[in-house]
């Protein structure tokens, strides 16, 4: 019987691990990373860091008992092994010309979230993505680097001067999640008008002057359309993937074919596409209205072979929860439109590059 035990079967139960009333998945946090089958004797290494380790032993526990139940399954171990924390220093990259630096990774993995345009529902996405990421058990920062309109005090009703430590700004906390906006940064009352270079050194900045500490997911929250500020921004930044939003609208969809194609050009992987305001549930007689058109998006990502995420209606629940700076995925995360973002954000964790687990330093061009 013990014989036919196969790793994917092992990785299966890793990915409903039930502890303390959720359930995480550990294949997609990047936490597995071996598995020995013996016997029906099953081993496999936990990556946790070193400061989480006592913390992280429910986790540990709740991760043997999921394997065991398992049928054939007689005895299972899970060893925690240390994962490298990225460096904190900026250092000098061999061989890189002047210009070039090398920058402190400030996560595991970093998500853009891009619109072709502005008004489509981008940061809205990106606020609640982010959330339902954090609920799967990750350590989650967001970056708005909307500099032209930032959202993020809006979003989460958070918005104090950030402290600044050994030269590093130290982003505010919301909804247990590290964010930082250029919006804390400036009066909101008085527009700043972004020349070319100071776009550029603005985000820099965001990205490697902010302690962010050690993150699993950092969302970025990316400014509107495809210019050379997107561009620059998902060169520097090292993206595991970019999650593109967009309405059914066919205008709309143009716009976001132009944001597919900028990631393709500087070799981000394109994790998929949302189609935003979707449709639109008549809240008295529970009719559904196609207001924009319907299946634009859907239809569009598979003309193009990119996946296809996920559909977000039209509601006004969103829309409230949003501009009240207390996001549905926080608010009401048992709600059908919350239910709708976090099986997105599933579908993204999945499709996140494995191999990019390892925190590597990033180079800036
Ligand atoms: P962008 O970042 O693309 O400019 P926002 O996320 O700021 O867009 O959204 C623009 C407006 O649309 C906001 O008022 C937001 O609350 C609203 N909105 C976004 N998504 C939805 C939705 N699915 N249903 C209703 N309103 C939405």
């Amino acid at each position: 019987m013990t014989s036919s035990l196969t790793e994917d079967m092992i990785l299966d139960a890793l990915k409903n691990v039930s502890v303390e009333g959720s359930v995480i998945d550990l294949v997609a946090t990047g936490h597995v990373s071996g598995v020995v089958i013996k016997d029906g004797n099953i081993g496999f290494s936990l990556e946790v860091d070193p400061e989480d380790a006592e913390a992280i032993q429910p986790l540990r526990i709740a991760a043997e008992q999921a394997v065991m139940k398992i049928p054939g399954v007689l005895s299972a171990t899970a060893m925690l092994t240390a994962h490298k924390k990225p460096e904190p220093q900026q250092q000098p990259q061999a061989g890189g010309a002047s210009s070039q630096g090398v920058m402190h990774q400030p996560a595991r993995h970093i998500i853009a979230v891009a619109s072709g345009k502005g008004g489509v529902g981008k940061s809205t996405t990106a606020i609640n993505l982010a959330l339902a990421i954090k609920a799967m058990g990750m350590k989650v920062g967001v970056l708005d680097a909307d500099i032209y309109g930032p959202s993020l005090p809006r979003l989460t009703g958070v918005n104090q001067k950030p402290e600044a430590e050994n030269n590093k700004l130290i982003p505010l906390e919301a909804f247990g999640m590290k964010v930082m906006s250029i919006g804390f940064l400036m009066d909101e009352a008085a527009p700043t008008i972004w020349r070319g270079p100071m776009v550029m050194s603005a985000l820099e900045q965001m990205l490697k002057d902010v302690a962010w500490g050690d993150l699993d997911v950092l969302v970025i929250d990316m400014p509107p359309g495809t210019g050379d500020a997107q561009l620059t921004l998902s060169q520097r930044a090292k993206l595991s993937g970019a999650v593109i939003v967009s309405t059914p609208q066919d205008l709309a969809l143009i716009d976001a074919r132009k944001g597919l194609n900028m990631f393709l050009k500087v070799g981000v992987p394109v994790l998929g596409i949302v189609e935003n305001m979707s449709y639109f549930v008549c809240p008295s007689c529970g009719d559904t209205s196609h207001i924009f058109g319907h299946g634009g998006a859907e239809t569009e990502a598979q003309r193009l072979s990119v996946p296809f995420l996920g559909k977000i209606p039209l509601e006004m629940d969103i829309r409230a929860h949003s501009d009240a700076g207390t996001p549905i995925v926080a608010s009401q995360p048992d709600s059908p439109h919350a239910k709708a973002y976090q099986d997105i954000a599933k579908i993204v964790m999945e499709r996140l590059p494995q191999e990019e687990r390892a925190a590597p330093s990033i180079t800036i061009n």
